[in-house]
């Protein structure tokens, strides 16, 4: 967005040609944003676009004359108003492809402004607008003249904005940030509006940043495992496919898995697997850790022999046995009070109990000019079986 706010200044040196085809070029990175967000399943970066490709037409097409003739300076206010109440809008609403039969209500929403809009600006309407905008103009200009902004819209605008940051820290919802960044550059076009340039800059760099933002959620669900929120298995062997000289990895196994979520839960199993996989982050050695599938992780380390790693190996593992994990597990009250059998007897409460988690390692190294990862893999599995043999609860090298 600073980046945006620069480079109006580069633009006005380019060559009309160029300057030309810089219009275009925010319709056509929105353009592809929407294309994308189809095929990625990322619908709310797509009608963010959507909103933004309307929104910066009716800059160019319409708001490029002094704003103080016929209906342009009453169009502005539209445009100002209407822009961000959507984006704010469809970050709460569900995640909808745009072209989709379940998103056709957003696309009604979406029809019924560009029909109010385009009646306004019907030159009949003159008369009503320029009294809408006498109305106005105790609010006019309080900012200033800079932003050419009644201060009601200018305080909207922000609430706006302060609600994207708030939802964004308040939830973890990949496109928020693109939505900020959309009502950002919103803001900082106003608030310059002025200057030459500053809308295809703002919304150029709004269209990098909602193109970046779906190219990163896409390589976050190849790559990361959801659950734990580590790279895994894909990631894992794209990794292995870059090793050079010695290396090694581990293998390791939460201890009695099975019989955790039998007796808890599957749902206290998924904590337990988080529970791991951050403990496990925290290894030393520069290991990296990836979920290997199910309850099984791996760590590899790069230019690392065994016996360097079983000590980092063993920190990790009497630190996760060590962890008090705390399990809220329901009880009948009818269990502890067996004599008082009233109404309220069988009410259900929760006692609060520690349980030890525990997991084993296998670790075996490898050289890339003699041996294959997934020999090492293989070794490595056959010496987890081993400690999981002489009793679980540890390395085995
Ligand atoms: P061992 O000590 O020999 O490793 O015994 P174990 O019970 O851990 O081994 P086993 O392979 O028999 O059981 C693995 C269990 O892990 C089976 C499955 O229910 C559970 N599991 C695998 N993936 C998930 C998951 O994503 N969430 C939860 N909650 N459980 C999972
Ligand atoms: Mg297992
Ligand atoms: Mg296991």
């Amino acid at each position: 967005m600073l980046a945006g706010l620069l480079l109006p200044g580069l633009f006005a040196v380019l060559s009309t040609a160029q300057q030309g085809m810089l219009v275009e070029l925010p319709t056509i990175l929105f353009l592809l944003v929407i294309i994308l967000s189809h095929f990625f399943k990322q619908g709310r970066s797509g009608f963010a676009a959507l909103l933004m490709l309307v929104a910066y037409n009716v800059i160019q097409q319409r708001l490029q004359t002094p704003l103080a003739i016929g209906s342009t300076l009453f169009e502005y206010y539209f445009l100002v108003l209407l822009l961000p109440a959507n984006l704010v809008l469809f970050m709460f609403l569900p995640e909808r492809s745009l072209f989709s039969f379940k998103a056709l209500s957003y696309h009604v929403i979406f029809i019924c402004q560009a029909v109010a809009f385009y009646w306004f600006i019907q030159p009949e309407q003159l008369p009503l607008v320029s009294n809408l905008l006498t109305a106005l103009e105790p609010w006019i200009l309080v900012f200033g003249d800079v932003s050419v902004l009644p201060s009601i819209l200018f305080a909207l605008l922000i609430c706006a904005v302060l609600t994207a940051a708030t939802l964004i820290l308040f939830r973890n919802v990949a496109s928020d940030q693109a939505f900020l960044s959309a009502l950002l550059a919103c803001t900082l076009t106003v608030v310059e509006f002025e200057q030459q340039w500053i809308s295809v800059s703002m919304f150029m760099m709004s269209a990098v940043v909602l193109l970046l933002s779906i190219l990163k959620r896409s390589h976050e669900q190849a790559f990361i495992d959801e659950l734990t929120g580590i790279p895994g298995r894909r990631a894992l062997n794209i990794d292995l496919t870059q090793l050079s000289g010695k290396y090694s990895i581990a293998m390791l196994d939460i201890d009695r898995f099975k019989k955790f979520n039998d007796t808890y839960g599957h749902d206290i199993g998924d904590t337990v697997l988080k529970m791991v996989a951050s403990q496990l982050n925290a290894v030393k050695g520069r290991g990296k850790v990836y979920r290997y599938g199910g309850e099984e992780f791996i760590i590899l380390f790069k230019g690392k022999s065994t016996p360097d790693c079983v000590g980092y190996l063993e920190d990790i593992r009497l630190q996760i046995a060590g962890y008090p994990f705390q399990i809220r597990q329901p009880i009948e009250r009818r269990d502890l009070q067996a004599d008082n059998l009233d109404a309220e007897s069988n009410i259900i409460e929760e006692i609060e109990k520690t349980v030890q988690v525990t997991i084993s390692i296998g670790v075996a190294e490898g050289r890339s000019s003699m041996t294959s990862p997934e020999e090492v893999i293989k070794a490595a599995d056959q010496l987890l079986y081993k400690a999981k043999e002489a009793g679980r609860n540890q390395v085995c090298a």
